[in-house]
């Protein structure tokens, strides 16, 4: 009988509580739009955060929220204390924008422009990290109005340069992860979101495990002997060496590892070699990406590559160096993290707007926190629904639209989860 009664008191507070994030939520709607406009008009590249870290810090300041800034480089970080003892929870949002121009259109549209790469570019928030920003402003504004009822610490992270640092530069969340983000205090478990263009908006979409691949990059120099092209018998063909190493390393995927326990894909993205139609060359570079949902493969696959372009190389009297350069690790869900957190999602979006997604070949530096604790990064629909489909734009390209009715829906997803797991749900 006191059982029964003490769950109708927690289902009772857990109505209450709901009620009281979406009436809060409700009243910072209008404030999270408008941020998402400024930063949206006023994007910045990876390192270089400057105006949008100074807008959250100030922003923090202003709840009572304890802030550090200057974290790998731009970061902010921000300790909220709840007014109950319990344990800590960390929320992530990715602060940086891309190298696009922004066509005109919007209001707010970015007229930005920047160096990238030694070139000048006009610079756009294409991936949507400008309503992650918002967002996450929008949940310390609401969590901090609750503060009394909250039991235990929520650690807010801005991140800096998700889409990669600038060249020769480190950053990003493993710069942060470095720099010691992760503890003083330690977080149990850290909750991300990302806008997507694929879900309609209001869905939420989840993965138990792998969600998004590995990302490593490779680079293979095939040395043969320049000639006459017209006499190839004088010397060693790096161009025709380079053709059949692109084809071998098709068969790593399709041919060498198992299809059925995980995709992976091997891409061959620049080749450069040669600079006249009479000259066979000394050298080939290529340069690719390689992508794949687990580790033992994932190292299988470095191993492959390298011994494909030597075997291959050297069966033409070609040599062939080949190297590897680890990026970013697999963004992998902790299943009881997950399971905990799907009846929170389903509560706030509503049951059938949640649901499982297929994997995704995309990569994302969300993984590097959840390589130190567990994690859970889940995607959040926001095509707007008036666009016909010949009008979206994925992420990243210039056509990459936010439908801002969903900012409210990501404020209400990370406050909840962040609630649900402090009280032990
Ligand atoms: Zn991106
Ligand atoms: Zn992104």
């Amino acid at each position: 009988m006191k059982q029964l009664w003490i769950a109708a008191l927690l289902a009772q507070f857990a109505i209450i509580a709901e009620a009281q994030v979406d009436q809060l939520a409700d009243q910072v709607e209008s404030k999270v739009i408008a941020w998402r406009r400024d930063i949206h008009a006023n994007p910045e590249l990876g390192n270089r955060e400057f105006r949008t870290s100074k807008l959250v810090a100030e922003h923090l300041r202003s709840l009572g929220i304890e802030v550090k800034t200057g974290v790998a480089h731009t970061g902010v970080v921000g300790l909220l204390k709840g007014g109950k003892p319990g344990p800590v929870v960390a929320l992530r949002a990715d602060m940086d924008a891309l190298p696009v121009n922004e066509p005109a259109g919007l209001p707010f549209a970015s007229k930005v422009k920047a160096m990238w790469a030694g070139q000048e570019t006009g610079v756009m928030h294409a991936c949507g990290h400008d309503a992650h920003v918002a967002i996450l402003m929008g949940v310390a504004e609401v969590l901090s109005r609750m503060k009394d009822q909250v039991p235990g610490t929520v650690k807010f992270i801005f991140q800096p340069a998700e889409e990669g640092a600038p060249p020769g530069e480190e950053g990003g969340a493993r710069l942060m992860v470095k720099q010691g983000v992760l503890e003083s205090p330690v977080p149990e478990a850290i909750f991300g979101l990302h806008v997507s263009s694929p879900l309609a908006a209001g869905r939420i979409g989840y993965r138990s495990g792998p969600l998004m691949a590995s990302a490593d990059s490779f680079r293979i120099l095939v040395k043969g002997k320049q000639t006459h092209g017209a006499r190839p018998w004088g010397g060693v063909d790096p161009i025709v060496v380079a053709a059949q190493i692109v084809l071998g390393l098709q068969t790593i995927a399709s041919r060498q590892v198992d299809v059925t326990l995980e995709p992976s894909i091997v891409t061959v993205g620049m080749i450069r070699g040669g600079n006249r139609s009479n000259i066979i060359p000394d050298e080939v570079e290529m340069v690719g990406t390689i992508r794949a949902f687990n580790e033992p493969m994932r190292r299988d696959i470095h191993r492959r590559i390298v011994l494909t372009a030597q075997s291959i190389a050297q069966s033409a009297g070609a040599t062939a160096e080949a190297t590897v350069t680890v990026g970013l690790d697999v963004t992998d869900n902790n299943e009881k993290l997950v399971d905990r957190a799907v009846a929170t999602l389903r509560r706030v979006a509503g049951g059938p707007n949640v649901f499982i997604i297929p994997k995704t070949t995309g990569a994302e530096d969300f993984s590097a926190y959840q390589k130190v604790i567990p994690g859970f990064f889940f995607f959040v629909g926001v095509t707007p629904k008036d666009l016909r489909p010949e009008q979206l734009g994925v992420n990243h390209s210039p056509l990459f639209k936010v439908d801002e009715a969903q900012l409210k829906l990501g404020v209400r997803a990370l406050t909840s989860l962040t609630l649900d797991y402090l009280q032990g749900k």
